[in-house]
């Protein structure tokens, strides 16, 4: 979402004002606009994990997965937690 942030304010020298998504449950939520410097920060982190000889670890366990939409789908690609 911050990344389309960024955007806009690269196009339109504008920050903007707030954020916005359409959830798959047809409610929008807001988000507020971190700032360009927190976005690049973020893309260049991405970078730097795609460049990783090996995919970082990250343990499917419960206090992390509970609430996301994809745990269904981890599970049944990684075994469970
Ligand atoms: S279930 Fe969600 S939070 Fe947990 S590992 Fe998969 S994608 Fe990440």
């Amino acid at each position: 979402m911050q990344l389309y942030g960024w955007l806009f304010e690269s196009t339109f020298k504008l920050k903007p004002s707030r954020l916005e998504v359409y959830q798959g449950d047809k409610t929008i939520k807001g988000f507020e606009y971190s700032g360009g410097d927190i976005v690049l920060k973020e893309i260049h982190d991405i970078f730097s994990i795609l460049n990783l000889d090996k995919p970082p670890y990250s343990e499917i366990e419960f206090l992390k997965c509970d609430d996301c939409d994809f745990v269904e789908l981890c599970t049944k690609l990684n075994g469970g937690y």
